[in-house]
């Protein structure tokens, strides 16, 4: 972890500028041509790829996923980086796919707060007014798709998640409608922990790792959730 977090602000920038790839791949940035229904979001801050340029005695980092409630230490080599911290195969497209699925949500609320708070004061300006709505409406798309993808992906990483471990929040809910639900409770937390995680890497600060052991409780907690909720609902 210190190699990744010694860097500097010129390497952090060549290596985010990748954007998402993996260990071997020549670093893809992604751009209009390559998503033409994406509405363009800056570099993706805090994915990239993870470089040899700062090999450990082993040669990579290890992942750093160890919660006990999401296995333990993982102990796999890294291949991939998010928000600078280093994550093996799995945990990475997981950890990938949560953050962009942050970003997008949080993208999607601000359009949605620029559609809003322009309603009124340019309601004489159809084009703005059109083409703040078109770029609200794209980023609900995208946000929708992302945390699709996001739920695919933490159930391919945490499909073996032990019951053990459901926090009792989430043992104790009693269906009451009008508290949400233990999932929404989780993807809320999980969201909320992922922008924490961006921001402290876009600020230059050390403490995404130190949040990471708490996203992957939360996330952990999300996909239990999720699986007692199915059980609970009629075939
Ligand atoms: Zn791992």
């Amino acid at each position: 972890m210190d190699a990744v977090l010694d860097l500097d602000a010129d390497e952090r920038r060549r290596l985010v500028a990748g954007a998402v790839g993996n260990w071997q791949a020549t670093p893809k940035i992604p751009s209009p041509a390559d998503h033409p229904h994406l509405w363009p979001l800056p570099d993706a801050p805090g994915l990239g790829v993870y470089s040899d340029r700062n090999p450990r005695e082993d040669g990579r980092p290890f992942c750093s996923v160890s919660h006990p409630a999401a296995g333990g230490v993982c102990g796999e080599s890294a291949t991939v980086e998010v928000w600078a911290l280093p994550f093996c195969e799995i945990h990475g497209a997981e950890a990938e796919a949560a953050a962009l699925a942050e970003m997008w949500e949080d993208a999607c609320k601000s359009a949605e707060a620029a559609v809003q708070g322009g309603r009124e004061a340019w309601r004489k300006n159809a084009a703005l007014l059109y083409t703040l709505r078109r770029a609200e409406h794209e980023a609900q798309g995208n946000e929708q798709n992302r945390a699709s993808d996001h739920e695919d992906a933490m159930q391919a990483a945490y499909a073996d998640a032990d019951e053990a471990h459901t926090d009792s929040d989430t043992l104790q809910y009693n269906g009451d409608p009008f508290a949400g639900s233990p999932v929404d409770w989780w993807r809320e937390t999980r969201l909320a922990v992922c922008k924490a995680m961006r921001e402290a890497y876009e600020g230059g600060l050390c403490h995404a790792e130190d949040l990471e052991p708490l996203r992957e409780y939360a996330t952990v907690q999300e996909v239990i959730a999720l699986r007692r909720e199915l059980s609970r609902t009629p075939a």
